[in-house]
């Protein structure tokens, strides 16, 4: 079924609408709302031992086994939380433990164009936090990586690098296992932000160099509000942010959010059967790129000669102003972004274009697809990108001509 279609089923949208915001969140997948609905029937308290309780319990249990194949890890492995959000507040963090010694970071490296959820530092102090240089398609400079983690003073406590396996503006994949290579030579310890790259890559602890994963569940057809922290092991770990009854190992308290980790179960099910149809995804892309190429020969594709989500898009063209693209689209009944969704609405100039020494004053529209976009999708997208350029090469006409 095509993505706008299922969307319009799903009651989300009352017109016909095209959706390609994926990297911002994907649409709830229908397996996920009938197991969320399930879920919010069963009365117990997961913690309880009576069968309401126990029934509870096992939904959760099902949950971790299918987050955990995911990244091809252990169930013991997964803590769940309110988001990738909270899941890298949790693991950045300067009080570690290693069984149970108390362990001191005392330095955070983080990339230059990474989610602020990183960027921020999580519950480092900022003079904590140094930030690596990206090069001009927006991949981690390894050699600035190198030097900066050679220049970490030990006897103050060991570092952390945190870095994304896949940008959410421009889609580019990080060199994340020589990244962790180069940190973990140095002894510091690795947390890879796995929140683009999952169902789209294949997600692997051991395989990408990583101590820790963080993984959110709506950018996968799970709901939002949900997330996990996934650890390579259970000896080294972060001091818990949120501290009260024992769920979670102790690690993260609270009464868990039942049909939201249901759902994120299910969610992380589907993107893992899913991942094998990639190439379905990577070939809509570049036959639009292709189409987008022809229409407008000076378009600018940012981080095209590095490697690439196979579901992202993320351009500028000469002359058009993303906010004002943004809004030509939607009012065509196309949902894009113009960089990253921002909490509050407003539309910055992109760090992640700045850190890639791009012009950031145009601004760039990005073009995110799911499994459930359609050859429709791409051709109502084609038709609106089309008609806003014939605009912009009028203007720019008339301006020359002024
Ligand atoms: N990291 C990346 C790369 C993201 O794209 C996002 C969300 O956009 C996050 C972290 C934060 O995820 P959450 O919405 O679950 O807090």
């Amino acid at each position: 079924m095509p993505g706008s279609q299922q969307l319009r089923k799903t009651g989300i949208m009352a017109s016909e609408r095209t959706y390609l915001d994926y990297n911002a969140s994907a649409p709830l997948l229908e397996a996920v709302r009938c197991a969320m609905i399930a879920a919010f029937d069963l009365p117990g308290n997961a913690s309880s031992v009576h069968a309401e309780g126990r029934a509870a319990r096992s939904l959760i249990s099902r949950a971790r086994e299918d987050v955990a194949a995911l990244c091809s890890t252990l169930p013991a492995h997964v803590i769940f939380t309110s988001g990738a959000t909270e899941a890298a507040s949790l693991v950045l963090n300067p009080d570690f433990h290693m069984g149970r010694t108390p362990m001191k970071v005392s330095r955070l490296f983080v990339g230059a164009a990474e989610h602020p959820a990183i960027l921020s530092g999580g519950r480092f102090p900022v003079e904590m936090v140094s930030v690596v240089p990206v090069d001009q398609n927006g991949r981690l400079d390894l050699a600035a990586l190198r030097k900066s983690v050679a220049s970490h003073d030990s006897s103050s406590g060991q570092f952390m690098l945190a870095l994304q396996l896949a940008n959410n503006e421009t889609g580019v994949v990080q060199p994340v296992r020589e990244a962790a290579d180069i940190a973990h030579d140095a002894g510091g310890i690795v947390a890879i932000d796995a929140v683009q790259g999952a169902g789209r890559l294949p997600l692997s602890l051991e395989a990408l160099g990583a101590d820790f994963l963080i993984l959110s569940s709506h950018k996968i057809g799970g709901p939002k509000g949900v997330g996990a922290l996934v650890s390579a092991g259970e000896i080294l770990m972060p001091a818990p942010l949120i501290r009260g009854g024992g769920q979670e190992k102790g690690h993260r308290a609270g009464t868990e959010n039942l049909a939201g980790i249901a759902g994120f179960g299910v969610a992380a099910r589907h993107a893992l059967e899913k991942l094998a149809r990639i190439d379905v995804i990577a070939e809509r892309r570049e036959g639009m790129e292709t189409h987008m190429r022809e229409m407008a020969p000076d378009i600018i594709i940012h981080g095209v000669d590095a490697p690439r989500l196979a579901n992202t898009s993320y351009f500028s063209l000469p002359g058009l102003k993303a906010e004002t693209a943004q809004i030509g689209f939607d009012m065509e009944g196309v949902a894009v972004s113009s960089g990253s969704a921002c909490s509050s609405g407003k539309v910055g100039a992109s760090h992640v274009l700045a850190a890639m020494g791009a012009d950031t004053t145009l601004g760039a529209i990005r073009v995110s697809m799911g499994y459930e976009t359609s050859d429709e999708d791409i051709t109502a997208f084609l038709k609106a990108f089309e008609r806003l350029n014939a605009r912009r090469i009028s203007r720019l006409a008339d301006e020359r001509a002024a």
